[in-house]
């Protein structure tokens, strides 16, 4: 396949005028009570910059009125682009519909439910514009959430930092600013099973970090429930690291030289001492090989699966309809 993307320049000469300078991106799943706030507030922060930009709002298949409202914001406001998922296609994959979408020189990735604040955009571009190319909200503390999510949260990112290779910065969800550049490269990468935040750290380029106060959620609940959340780190997992299947062979070899020096201290007592018993031992170390090999055997469906999923080539996800005006000089690459 023929990059579309590669030869384009993101220079400021070949930039074109009349595309946005800044894209704003969120994912909206069921939101229809924050929507217009957030709206507003992302509206009144971006028009502090002297320079275009769009917002880009991707329906995720919302059942509420979310989409009659992003109707309405895009009939009274044409910098407001909605990109329209024929169902709930997953929270990583409308930010990666949002970077295919985004025409702007600088993306900005921020959740839709004003737990990111779009007040840090303003730091996020300050940074862009001494040069940075991934900027990075970080979370310095977290109001409103409860203990489990904090824990887990926790848990997780350690986890991450120990088992793959990439360095994710602690506690960055997926509030951040891309260069075209880093989007450029990002929209190439097709894989199915998607954990942004590992990408785009992944990817290089200059990294900055801005800290920022997460706040609580202005209206409804979190779309992340515990399964959605393994779900979330499995991928995130089997994405960065083969560390899961390696432990096979490792605990093979612990269990095997195990069982050896079992296999010699039974044949010296059977010498020395004339008999060993114990039907009960052995149906326990059946059992527990057993269940070990099994859970082993799902480790390694884990990455199949992800793997029968990558030469299936589905598309990521299926656009119903797209609001906008449509631009001479832009089509979406994928
Ligand atoms: N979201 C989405 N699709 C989903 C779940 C969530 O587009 O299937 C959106 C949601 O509307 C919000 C953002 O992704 O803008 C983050 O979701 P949420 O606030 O539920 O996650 P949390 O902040 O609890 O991790
Ligand atoms: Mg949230």
């Amino acid at each position: 396949m023929v990059s579309l993307y590669h030869s384009q320049q993101p220079d400021e000469a070949t930039h074109d005028e009349t595309l946005p300078v800044y894209s704003v991106i969120a994912p909206v799943f069921n939101e229809e009570e924050t929507l217009p706030h957030f709206y507003e507030t992302v509206i009144h922060v971006m028009e502090q910059f002297k320079e275009d930009f769009e917002l880009v709002l991707i329906n995720d298949g919302s059942s509420d009125g979310t989409y009659t409202l992003m109707q309405e914001l895009h009939a009274q406001d044409s910098r407001v682009r909605v990109v329209n998922f024929s169902r709930n296609f997953g929270h990583q994959i409308a930010i990666s519909a949002g970077l295919d979408y985004a025409r702007g020189q600088a993306v900005v990735i921020i959740d839709a439910d004003l737990q990111d604040p779009p007040e840090v955009i303003l730091e996020l571009v300050k940074a862009w514009k001494e040069g940075a190319e991934v900027v990075y909200a970080q979370r310095t503390r977290r109001q409103g959430e409860t203990l489990f999510k904090l824990a887990t949260a926790a848990v997780f990112y350690r986890l991450i930092e120990r088992i793959t290779s990439i360095k994710i910065p602690r506690n960055t969800g997926d509030f951040r600013l891309l260069d075209r550049r880093v989007v450029n490269v990002m929209i190439e990468m097709r894989e199915q099973h998607r954990f942004m935040r590992g990408l785009s750290a992944w990817v290089g380029f200059k990294q900055v970090v801005v800290p920022y106060v997460r706040h609580e959620r202005f209206a409804g609940t979190t779309k992340y429930p515990f399964m959605k959340m393994l779900k979330f780190s499995l991928d995130a997992i089997t994405s960065f690291s083969y560390v899961p299947l390696k432990l096979a062979t490792s605990f093979g070899f612990t269990l095997a030289i195990i069982s050896l020096i079992g296999i010699i201290i039974a044949a010296a007592l059977r010498i020395f001492t004339g008999a060993i018993s114990g039907q009960a031992s052995t149906l326990i170390l059946v059992l527990f090989l057993g269940g070990i090999q099994l859970i082993f055997l799902g480790i390694i469906g884990e990455y199949l699966g992800r793997i029968y999923d990558e030469v299936r080539k589905r598309p990521l996800y299926i656009v119903h309809d797209v609001l906008e005006q449509k631009h001479p000089n832009y089509r979406v690459p994928f």
